[in-house]
């Protein structure tokens, strides 16, 4: 069986993770502040603030933002139920808009259409790995709304040689176990802004003032709440798990960029089979995923691909659709062609580091043989 993802964990990971352990303390401290130094400089922002997961990185964010009650966040439908949910949970509205047919990052043209007065921020998604277009990004600084990155697939990634982190108002990274560098599950949110890294900072922990490792190391005896803060820190242990992966980042992102190259040129001419938009020449793609589109008959196509023990997955169906959000907003089917159309055929093939040549050569053979059942 080739799975759809083995996360790359060596020795090393495990040895810096037990360290952090043998060390005694066990929580957030000066492992954490290392893990985030390392991540703001590895993308280019003044300031990172670790979290338990990119979920809180988002909602986070959009509180430091101001992000309240009957404010509107636009988004792209074809991301994770998370991007949209943390607008929920401040009150606002997600308003979605269409993706962009070729890079299947939101439309920039779709998302000017809905700027308006309500408009608090936006929520473009690096899909896949891709960054999203940086004429959104002027965009939106020309109508004064900032943007906070949901970078959950697009760590390491760049464009116009900038690193992903360094140009967006924020942006947030996930380090869950399938993403591009993993802690198990956590986050990071990336800012040059140090009042909203504050922010942030304050909010991850209860609203105290003074985060854990100072409190409880020589730091004064008495702490501050200074709001109603949430519980959203990371490990140190992680943290030195994520500083160990670190450091493969860069070799692993040219073997999935290999891995990429080679499907797309393998897979180029077969009836029924579109493989994604290389990357522009100033894009360096994360390649997380490699979504191929399959029509007319995905499903027979899906499960031939798993009697040949080849596992696909599958991102994302669109949020629109969903019965909550139907239920919630009375989203009906045609309000977003293209990213309806592109979900109905997206297959994600495995694209993990550690894959050998054999296995993505099984992969390109398996999807020969179940092209023949579209
Ligand atoms: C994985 C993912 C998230 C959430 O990341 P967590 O760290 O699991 O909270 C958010 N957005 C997108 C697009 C994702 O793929």
């Amino acid at each position: 069986m080739i799975p759809f993802h083995k996360p790359d964990i060596q020795e090393e990971d495990i040895e810096a993770m037990a360290d952090a352990v043998r060390s005694g303390w066990l929580t957030h401290g000066k492992v954490t502040q290392e893990f985030e130094k390392t991540v703001a400089k590895y993308s280019g922002a003044k300031r990172g603030v670790a979290l338990s997961s990119a979920t809180a990185g988002l909602f986070l964010g959009l509180k430091a933002l101001g992000v309240k009650k009957h404010d509107e966040v636009i988004t792209t439908p074809l991301t994770f139920a998370a991007t949209a949910h943390v607008i929920q949970h401040l009150g606002a509205k997600p308003v979605f808009v269409d993706i962009d047919p070729v890079t299947l990052n939101i439309s920039t043209d779709a998302a000017g259409h809905r700027f308006n007065t309500n408009t608090k921020a936006i929520m473009p998604v690096d899909y896949a790995g891709r960054p999203y277009d940086l004429d959104l990004l002027d965009m939106a600084m020309s109508f004064g709304v900032p943007v906070l990155q949901d970078a959950a697939h697009s760590f390491g990634a760049a464009t116009n040689d900038r690193p992903v982190g360094s140009y967006s108002s924020m942006t947030v990274f996930s380090f869950y176990a399938t993403k591009v560098i993993t802690t198990g599950e956590g986050g990071m949110l990336v800012t040059d802004n140090e009042e909203w890294a504050d922010r942030v900072e304050l909010l991850r922990l209860h609203g105290i003032s003074r985060q854990a490792h100072n409190r409880y190391q020589g730091g004064p005896w008495t702490y501050e709440v200074l709001e109603a803060g949430y519980k959203a820190n990371l490990t140190d242990f992680q943290s030195a798990m994520g500083l160990s992966q670190l450091k493969r980042d860069a070799a692993n992102r040219v073997r999935r960029s290999y891995i990429a190259e080679f499907y797309t040129n393998a897979l180029a001419d077969i009836p029924g089979i579109v493989t994604p938009a290389p990357a522009e020449e100033n894009v360096d793609h994360a390649w997380h995923l490699y979504p191929l589109r399959v029509s007319p008959n995905r499903s027979a196509f899906v499960q031939r691909l798993d009697e040949l023990e080849i596992a696909t997955s599958m991102h994302f169906p669109v949020l629109h659709l969903q019965p909550h959000f139907v239920t919630e907003y009375g989203y009906q089917p045609g309000t977003f062609p293209v990213a309806e159309q592109v979900a109905e055929e997206l297959v994600s093939l495995p694209i993990w580091p550690g894959m050998t040549t054999a296995e993505v050569e099984e992969v390109v053979e398996g999807v020969r043989d179940a092209a023949g059942y579209l």
